[in-house]
């Protein structure tokens, strides 16, 4: 008679692997935080999955690095990494790239939590920081100093628009060895080539438009040679920075509609920007593929389209009690941060700050998104009626 092995070890099945003879559409789902070494002698943990493939489970499994490999198609990269959301491969960009006593230099019109990050986080580490205007072109090298490391771009600029002369920035900063950082988000990653600019680290946010529908938090962190390969994957093994592969096969699927998603996007967008750029209360509007967005000259020559965020300016008369009543009118946008997803979103900034000499009260930002144009022009009509 056969040995009967104990219900309790069965029940903890030894060993999973990825069938074969099964092939589908679908990039699978595969968890996993311990992975199991051939023998003892093998058992070797190294961050790098170009060394060592599958040591450890925080440094990838098959559909995190699918989702990465496929991101490093598409963007032209060295190599790509994930982190578990856009701040945090900022963070991590800053980490890896700066030391005490080292000078960071972020455009004015950078993402908030950004520039947060540096003054609250780094400040406290010896890293001193400072803003530039995003228009700075030839100008920038005032900003430099003799420890400056990293610049960050960020085009078009948070909120506030303004396409930057990436490759000029490059070429000034390339220069005086220091490192320049792209947050590609606005752009999707596909709409600027950033390693064509000569940027040396490009992240965005997949929580925006790769994703595409507003339930995931995941960002790609991409390098363009294998020094900086080396300084990010180290920083982010020793951050212990997992991401999950479900969130990866939400961003998989995501990429599958990304195309039809961003033409449908920048179409409504354009009808949306165009006709509100006609309206009596609106003062102006910052959409990059249209002449009065500040550095429109740089997104004709540098991007391949435009995404869905803008902003407008509402009348400087119109009291500030007025911008929220308008959009709390809206009825089909809804009030929140974040973009990207297939619902049209707006949410007012009515005393932003910078440095710049502009008049920031009363802008709101709107993200178009997959809704029918004509019910998005009649909401947006019905609610600033309300300002009359
Ligand atoms: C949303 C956003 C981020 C941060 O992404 P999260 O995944 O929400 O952390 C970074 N940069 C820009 C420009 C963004 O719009």
């Amino acid at each position: 008679m056969a040995m009967k092995r104990n219900w309790r070890s069965l029940l903890a099945k030894d060993v999973t692997t990825v069938p074969t003879g099964f092939t589908s559409l679908v990039a699978p789902v595969v968890r996993g935080s311990t992975t199991l070494f051939k023998s003892a002698g093998d058992a070797i943990e190294h961050w790098d999955p170009r060394e060592r493939p599958y040591s450890y489970g925080l440094h990838g499994t098959p559909t995190t690095l699918e989702l990465a490999e496929r991101i490093a198609v598409l963007e032209g990269s060295f190599g790509t990494f994930l982190t578990p959301s856009g701040q945090a491969a900022i963070a991590a960009i800053c980490v890896a790239m700066l030391n005490a006593g080292d000078h960071v230099l972020l455009p004015d019109s950078a993402y908030g939590p950004s520039k947060a990050f540096v003054s609250e986080v780094l400040g406290r580490f010896d890293v001193e920081f400072s803003l530039y205007p995003p228009l700075a072109d030839a100008d920038i090298v005032s900003h430099f100093r003799a420890n400056t490391k990293l610049i960050w771009c960020e085009s078009p600029g948070s909120v506030t628009m303004e396409v930057q002369d990436v490759p000029a920035i490059v070429r000034l900063a390339h220069d005086r060895s220091i490192v320049v950082a792209l947050d590609n988000t606005y752009a999707a990653g596909v709409l600027f080539d950033a390693f064509a600019a000569g940027v040396d680290l490009s992240m965005q946010a997949l929580t925006k438009y790769m994703s595409g529908h507003s339930d995931v938090f995941l960002a790609s962190l991409s390098v363009a040679n294998d020094s900086l390969y080396q300084q990010i994957g180290r920083t982010l093994a020793r951050f212990g920075m997992a991401v999950s592969p479900d969130d990866c096969s939400l961003a998989l699927r995501g990429m599958q509609t990304l195309a039809v998603r961003l033409d449908a996007i920048e179409r409504s967008a354009l009808t949306v920007a165009r006709w509100l750029a006609d309206r009596p209360e609106v003062e102006q509007v910052w959409h990059p593929a249209l002449p009065g967005c500040p550095g429109h000259e740089s997104w004709v020559r540098d991007f391949s389209g435009s995404s869905g965020v803008f902003s407008i300016l509402l009348r400087s008369d119109i009291p500030s009690a007025a911008v929220l009543r308008f959009v709390d009118g809206l009825s089909l946008f809804k009030t929140g941060f974040s973009w990207g997803g297939v619902t049209s979103l707006a949410i007012p900034y009515l005393a932003l700050r910078r440095s710049e000499d502009r008049d920031n009260r009363n802008i709101v930002r709107l993200h178009v998104g997959l809704e029918p144009v004509d019910d998005l022009v009649e909401d947006l009509a019905q609610a600033l009626a309300t300002l009359n």
